[in-house]
């Protein structure tokens, strides 16, 4: 495998190499709760709350930023909603999402990866749809509605934030939620037990 970090060039004898492309939170339950996203992420104010009304968010759906920032946004989001004031939190906070703007800056998506993919790269595994066959959409919904790509048992869950990267505004994750209950693919048995039981 050759990589590339700046100017340098490595090579690593391997037989499979498992690459990340960044970190992307899984935001569907705050977008069917109708919660406003900017870049993937739950828009919140200085007390967590979100643009729904009593309804706060706190942890990686807001940034990304590790187990510090997600627990003190939660402690936050549970003051607040009490009605009882943070203050003893901002500092901690703000460290942070500090932190989370190194992480998010540190590891942003080189451009130059848009030139790994040819029209022959499938995005979506679930449907089979090359890169070729939605390039020429920069609109997530139509791409779906066109190419079925994200139609799947993932539903867009692993190519979305691909195509937001390929063929959308750049942002992986940026493309707006449209997730429907079951939010994640589920057996049949646990939606209805009763009906199976016989009960
Ligand atoms: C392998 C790994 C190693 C890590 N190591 C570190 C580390 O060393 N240091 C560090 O600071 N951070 C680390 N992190 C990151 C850290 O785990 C996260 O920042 C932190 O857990 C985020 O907390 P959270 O509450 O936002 O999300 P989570 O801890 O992910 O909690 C979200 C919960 O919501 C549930 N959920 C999501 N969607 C749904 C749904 N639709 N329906 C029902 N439930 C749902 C999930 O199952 C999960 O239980 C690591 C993460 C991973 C994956």
């Amino acid at each position: 495998m050759a990589y590339q970090t700046g100017e340098k060039q490595y090579h690593v004898d391997c037989d499979i190499a498992a690459v990340g492309y960044g970190l992307v939170p899984n935001n569907e339950l705050a977008g069917l709760l109708g919660c406003e996203t900017r870049d993937g992420y739950v828009v919140v104010d200085n007390d967590q709350r979100s643009t729904v009304a009593n309804l706060f968010a706190a942890g990686e759906i807001t940034g990304i930023g590790g187990v510090e920032k997600s627990m003190i946004e939660g402690e936050i989001a549970g003051v607040c909603c009490t009605g009882q004031s943070a203050d003893h939190c901002w500092r901690h906070r703000n460290r942070g999402r500090q932190f989370a703007k190194l992480l998010e800056k540190s590891f942003r998506l080189s451009p130059a990866l848009k030139k790994l993919a040819t029209d022959y790269t499938i995005l979506c595994h679930c449907e089979d749809v090359t890169l070729g066959e939605v390039n020429q959409f920069n609109d997530w919904r139509l791409a779906k509605l066109q190419r079925r790509i994200g139609m799947g048992p993932c539903q867009g869950r692993i190519c979305g934030p691909t195509f937001s990267f390929l063929c959308g505004n750049g942002t992986p994750g940026a493309q707006p939620l449209s997730a429907r209950p079951p939010v994640f693919a589920t057996h049949l048995e646990h939606l209805i037990p009763s009906a199976l039981s016989g009960k």
